[in-house]
């Protein structure tokens, strides 16, 4: 674990590197307090840190109160090094915000055992903070195919119309639909309709910008965010994924499936302040259903007028429902 020593005098700071390193820890040195804080605003700075309290510049609890201040960044464990040994300084350098302390001259043993104490507060911290993000991950996307899941995709979308709409800026929406899914599981297996999905998921993904956002709208369904993209440049997005998903057949652990072919609606906003999720969606699923009636396989592109409908009065707003909707002839 690293650990960031800032003490003043030469000896006792060498001492402090030589101990530490000796214990395991991978020590970063400071000479001052102004360094100290330096090193602790740094990107990647040691979450664990022993401050001496008497420093020329800024003193222990001084750097304390900064680190403490702080609206971001990781919680850093403090343990000031003192002489003081009277009691109203040493709650004035905990309410400074330090975790602990240790009274020099340090003995080992001691020493040793606070930074244990202080190493297990920031194991556990870190392993929170793992769950934490994991269960974020879980909450946010599929399980399936690793895709945003459909409330996030639909929360994306609501951001990057807020963002286009203040920025005026395009955002391109695509409804993707796998064509004749059913007769895939039917005939492969659902397992086999499982690989699919995941395949066609990650070609998706492949196929569209880093900044793109591709969900997982429904069963085989994917919604596809393009921010900047107008109307053309989400029709060529939406070729592209059209493109890559049928290129070549798919690899499954039932043999080799294909090639599949997918359906896409397309829309786009144009960062008008009348705009919302609902109608945009709308238009893409309108899109979509003619893309089916056409013969699948191919992108159909909403039009202006659909865009711009406003919502039915009693659905303001609302998203189109997965199930019931008729795809068009099979
Ligand atoms: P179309 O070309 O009109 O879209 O026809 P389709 O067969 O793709 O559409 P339909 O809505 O009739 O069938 C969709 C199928 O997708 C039915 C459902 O069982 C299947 N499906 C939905 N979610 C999953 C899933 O997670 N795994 C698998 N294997 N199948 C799924
Ligand atoms: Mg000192
Ligand atoms: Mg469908
Ligand atoms: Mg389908």
């Amino acid at each position: 674990m690293r650990i960031l020593v800032a003490e003043d005098e030469r000896v006792c700071r060498r001492m402090l590197e030589a101990t530490l390193t000796k214990w395991g820890y991978d020590v970063v040195v400071a000479c001052d307090g102004d360094e100290a804080w330096q090193v602790l605003q740094q990107e990647d700075a040691p979450k664990f840190a022993l401050l001496d309290w008497m420093m020329p510049g800024m003193d222990g609890p001084e750097v304390c109160r900064k680190v403490r201040e702080r609206a971001t960044g990781p919680y850093v464990y403090i343990i000031l090094l003192t002489a003081k040994n009277q009691k109203d300084e040493l709650i004035q350098g905990m309410e400074a915000g330090a975790d602990d302390y240790v009274t020099k001259p340090f003995d080992a043993d001691e020493l040793r055992a606070r930074l244990r104490a202080g190493k297990r507060i920031l194991e556990l911290q870190e392993q929170r903070r793992a769950l934490r993000e994991a269960l974020e991950v879980q909450a946010t996307h599929d399980s399936l195919t690793g895709l945003w899941n459909r409330a996030a995709i639909l929360d994306i979308l609501q951001r990057e119309l807020d963002r286009a709409k203040r920025e005026g800026t395009p955002v391109g929406v695509i409804l993707a639909d796998l064509d004749h899914f059913k007769w895939i599981n039917d005939s492969f297996g659902h397992l086999a309709g499982d690989a699919v999905l995941r395949e066609a998921a990650q070609r998706m993904n492949s196929a569209m910008r880093g900044y793109d956002a591709v969900g997982r709208y429904g069963g085989e369904e994917f919604l596809i965010v393009a921010p900047g993209c107008d109307a053309d440049n989400a029709m060529q997005a939406a070729e592209r994924v059209r493109e890559c998903i049928s290129r070549e057949p798919i690899h499954t652990a039932d043999g080799l499936i294909g090639p599949v072919t997918l359906s896409l609606g397309v829309a786009a906003s144009a960062g008008l302040a009348e705009e919302e999720t609902g109608s945009l969606l709308r238009a893409a699923d309108m899109a979509l259903y003619r893309a089916k009636g056409e013969g699948r396989n191919r992108a159909a592109m909403a039009t202006v007028t659909a865009v711009m409908e406003p919502s039915c009065s009693q659905d303001k707003g609302a998203v189109p429902a997965i199930p019931g909707r008729n795809t068009g002839t099979k």
